[in-house]
Order: C-alpha cells, then structure tokens, then sequence
C-alpha cells in the first residue's frame, strides 16, 4: 500500500493530521494497533475540548474516526515495528503488512503506568484517575488522594489542591524527587498532606473508590486512608524505541521542532509521544494539525 502520507497510530493526533492531510488533497494511510481513538476512548467524560460542552471519550473517538474515515483514509490495524528510508519513500513495516509513504507521521501516545495493585482496573473512572487536569474538576470540594513523588505527582497535587478540599499526597519513598520550586510549592499549602514510605496494597469500595490500603514500608503498619479519587502520577511509558533510527529521543519521548520535524526529513511527530509538557486532547490535535501543514510542505519540496 502506497500514501503520501503515513500516519503511525489511531489516536486525536493521528486522526487530526489525517483529518488536515485529506482535506489538502493527500493519500493517507493511518495504521493503529489496538482501538482507533487512543487513550480518550477510557475517559468516560471530556469536559475540556473545545466547543464541546460535555461527552463521553468513547462518542468522541467514535466520531472522529467517523470524520476521518468518511473523507477516505485507508484505516489499517497493524501494529508498526519498524520504519526505513529508502531514496525519498519511507518504508513502513507492520506485524501484518508493508506500507510506504512520501512522509511518515509518528503519533504513538503514551500509556500510563499503572500500580498493579488490586482492584485498580476496577475503579478505573469510578475514583481512579491517571489525569488531574483531566478529571480534577470532577472532585471538586472533595478530598483526594495523590500516589507519586514526582513531577507530575507534585503537579497534580498542586492544582488539585486549587478545586479540592484536602489532597493527600503519598510517596512509596521517604523523599520527593521533583523539582525544589514544585516541593516549596506543595509544602506551603494548607489543605495538604504528605505521607512518606507507603506502599499502596488494594483500592477498596463498592461501586466507586472508598479508600486504599497502603503498608508503612517502615513499620510494616496496615494503614486505610479514606479519600474519594486517587490520582495516580508514576510515569508514562512512551513506545518510540523502534523508530531511534530516523528520531531523536529523550527517555522515550521524540524530540520535535515546534514545525513537529524530527531529526529525519519528512519524518514528523505529533501528540503525546513527542518531547513536551502538556498532553491533552487539545495540544494532540494541535500537535497533528502542524504536522500535517509541515508534511504538505515537505511533500511539495520533493517535486
Ligand atoms: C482516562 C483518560 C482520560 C483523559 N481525559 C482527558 C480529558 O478529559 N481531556 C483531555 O484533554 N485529555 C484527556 N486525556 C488525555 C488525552 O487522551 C491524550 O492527551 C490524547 O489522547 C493524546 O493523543 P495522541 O493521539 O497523542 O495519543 P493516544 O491517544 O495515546 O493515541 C496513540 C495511539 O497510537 C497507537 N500506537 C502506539 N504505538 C503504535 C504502533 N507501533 N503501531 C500502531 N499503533 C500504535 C496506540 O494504540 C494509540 O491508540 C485523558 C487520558 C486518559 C487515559
């Protein structure tokens, strides 16, 4: 299968440059391994996309994939294990087939990583959350819980202490590793708590999270601590190892310009996968945009 355009991936970045890449005329070919739609499908609300006041993750992807597929994409399920350029046309390799493509468009995401702890999956959207910006507000007034002693953890905390009634924050070790501003930051708030060396066991409830269970890694104590979401903040895990031959990668996130170009003419990266500090829904489809506009460019300098 030949495209102008190839497009690795299936989420809001994906489908966006997709969406842009039709319209200005090219063949596209979007090649996802698991779900069209990428992480947003989880979401049972989105309150934050411009100009849509509420809806669910699964409509939102569901009708974006509608959009994308109706203007005449040829929608792939494939998962892509490498990528080469030969003269100018990159050849794409996929568990199932070969494709190639005059530019590539990576927009892999990321994924959150999880505690693995019991019952996590289950209260998954019923307390549990892997996104303050995302499902803060929903919690507003309550009293919340923060698992993780980074960057993010901290900036969690710090904006859900802004909306929540009280943020407990909790640490596996006996320290923070995040910046000394987002520590000052998170010291001097009142409605905060901060409980070191504890090693989160089970989340417990009923229909929706209740409280969680942790173990004193010190004591060995059994403490239950009651807050109605927990908001879990330990890394994401980007995928993009495979592409190091033609991209550039800082601890897996591929480094861009602000054009989406990567190292490799013709090679472009859009959404969560790239080098940057805020991802959402809104900075992927503006990620996806660019790197479409960009990949035309580069599309035309080839003639
Ligand atoms: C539960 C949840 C709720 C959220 N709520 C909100 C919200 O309310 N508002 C908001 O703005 N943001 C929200 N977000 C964040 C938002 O979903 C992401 O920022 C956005 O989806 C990023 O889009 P993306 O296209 O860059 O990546 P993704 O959505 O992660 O899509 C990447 C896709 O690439 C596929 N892929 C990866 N590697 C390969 C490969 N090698 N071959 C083929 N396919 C591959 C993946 O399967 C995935 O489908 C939420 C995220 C989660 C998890």
């Amino acid at each position: 299968m030949s495209s102008d355009v190839v497009i690795i991936g299936g989420g809001p970045a994906a489908l966006t440059a997709a969406l842009y890449s039709l319209r200005g005329g090219k063949t596209v070919t979007i090649i996802e391994k698991d779900a069209f739609g990428g992480q947003i499908a989880d979401s049972p609300r989105v309150e934050n996309f411009p100009s849509i006041r509420k809806i669910s993750g699964l409509d939102f992807s569901n009708n974006f994939f509608e959009q994308v597929s109706n203007l005449g994409a040829d929608m792939e399920m494939d998962e892509v294990k490498s990528i080469e350029k030969k003269d100018n046309l990159f050849i794409v390799k996929g568990q199932y087939g070969t494709y190639e493509g005059k530019v590539v468009i990576l927009a892999t995401g990321v994924k959150h990583r999880h505690l693995g702890v019991e019952n996590e999956d289950k209260f998954f959207a019923h307390g549990i959350s892997y996104c303050a910006v995302c499902d803060g507000p929903f919690y507003s007034g309550k009293d919340v819980m923060v698992i993780g002693d980074a960057n993010s953890a901290l900036q969690y905390a710090i904006l859900l202490a802004s909306e929540c009634h009280h943020v407990d924050v909790v640490t596996l070790f006996d320290k923070f590793f995040a910046d000394k501003m987002l520590v000052d930051g998170l010291m001097s708030l009142k409605n905060v708590s901060i409980y070191h060396n504890r090693s989160a066991m089970k989340f417990n409830g009923t229909d929706k999270l209740e409280s969680v269970t942790f173990q004193d890694t010190k004591t060995k104590e059994i403490i239950e601590m009651k807050d109605e979401a927990c908001f879990i903040a330990i890394g994401q895990i980007p995928d993009n190892d495979r592409f190091n031959n033609l991209v550039d990668l800082e601890r897996g996130f591929i480094i861009t310009d602000e054009d989406m170009k990567t190292k490799t003419p013709g090679v472009f990266a859009a959404g969560d996968c790239r080098k940057k500090k805020w991802r959402q829904l809104a900075t992927a489809c503006n990620d996806g945009a660019i790197a479409s506009l960009n990949a035309g460019n580069y599309i035309l300098s080839l003639k």
